[in-house]
C-alpha cells in the first residue's frame, strides 16, 4: 500500500528584503506528527513537491513542550507554537509563515529580542541584593499565588503581539505579555517595592494607553494567561500612580 502523504506549504525568504517564495513539500504521514517533525523531515530531504532541490527551512525550536516559546510561527493563519501543532488536527495543506511583528531572520525564524528589551525597560524582575541567605521571603496569600502562577507561565512566544492590531510599524505598544509581566512583578510582596518605575515605563507612547482593547491577545495565548484582566489591572494601577504622583508633585 502506498504511503499516506500530505502537503506543507512554507513561506520562504533568505532575508526580509528578498522576494517571498512559497515552497510545497509532500511529506509521508506518520501518526502523532507535529509541525516540527515536518520541518525535520524537510531538512532530511529538502526536495519540493515538484522534485527540485531546495535547502532546509530555517526555524527556531528548543524544548518541544510549549515551555520555551521559541517555535512560535503562523500555522494555517494563526500564531501558535509549532511543537503543539499536531498534523492530525490541522487542515491540509498546512501553511507555515513566520511571525510578522518581529524582524525576519530567515524563513520561519524571527528576532524576538524586542520583547526581551521591553521586559528590561519595564523592569520585569525582582532585585535581590547579595548572594547570602536572606531568610524566608514575605508571605503571599493563596489567592495571590494562584493569580501569580497563571501570569508566571508566559513563555515570551510573541503570539499575543502577532494578533494585536496595535503592535504595528506605526506604534511602539509593548503588547499584552509585557503588561501582564508588570502585573506579576507588581503583585509580588518584594517586587511591589519597585511598582512605581514599572508603571512609569508604561506611561506615554508604547505604554498601556496604546491598548485599544481588541482582546485578540487572550485568544491566542498558548498558556491561557488572562491577558485582558492584566491589561485592565495595570491600566488601573497606572491611573492611580499618575494621580498620586500629580498630588505629590513628582
Ligand atoms: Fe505568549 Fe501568552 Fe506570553 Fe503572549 S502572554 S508572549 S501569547 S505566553
Amino acid at each position: 500500500m502506498a504511503d499516506k502523504t500530505f502537503i506543507v506549504k512554507i513561506k520562504r525568504q533568505q532575508r526580509s528584503d528578498e522576494a517571498v517564495r512559497w515552497e510545497e513539500y509532500e511529506l509521508r504521514y506518520r501518526p502523532h506528527m507535529n509541525v516540527i517533525i515536518c520541518l525535520r523531515d524537510i531538512a532530511e530531504k529538502p526536495f519540493t513537491r515538484s522534485g527540485s532541490e531546495s535547502t532546509p527551512v530555517s526555524y527556531e525550536a528548543n524544548c518541544l513542550e510549549e515551555i520555551c516559546g521559541a517555535c512560535a510561527m503562523i500555522v494555517n493563519g494563526k500564531p501558535r507554537q509549532a511543537c503543539t501543532a499536531l498534523v492530525d488536527d490541522l487542515e491540509k495543506p498546512i501553511r507555515l509563515e513566520p511571525l510578522t511583528k518581529f524582524p525576519l531572520i530567515r524563513d520561519l525564524q524571527v528576532d524576538r529580542s524586542s520583547m526581551f528589551e521591553n521586559l528590561k525597560r519595564t523592569k520585569c524582575w525582582i532585585p535581590i541584593d547579595g548572594t547570602y541567605d536572606l531568610g524566608p521571603g514575605p508571605r503571599m496569600s493563596p489567592e495571590t499565588q494562584e493569580v501569580g502562577y497563571a501570569l508566571s507561565q508566559c513563555i515570551t512566544c510573541g503570539n499575543c503581539l502577532e494578533i494585536c492590531p496595535k503592535v504595528n510599524e506605526n506604534s511602539h505598544f509593548v503588547g499584552a505579555a509585557i503588561v501582564s509581566q508588570v502585573r506579576l512583578f507588581n503583585m509580588h510582596p518584594t517586587g511591589k517595592m519597585h511598582a512605581g518605575p514599572r508603571l512609569e515605563a508604561l506611561m506615554g507612547p508604547g505604554g498601556i494607553e496604546d491598548c485599544d482593547n481588541a482582546q485578540n491577545c487572550v485568544k491566542v495565548c498558548p498558556k491561557g494567561i488572562p491577558l485582558t484582566e492584566s491589561l485592565a489591572a495595570v491600566n488601573g494601577q497606572v491611573l492611580v500612580h499618575a494621580v498620586k504622583s500629580f498630588f505629590r508633585g513628582s
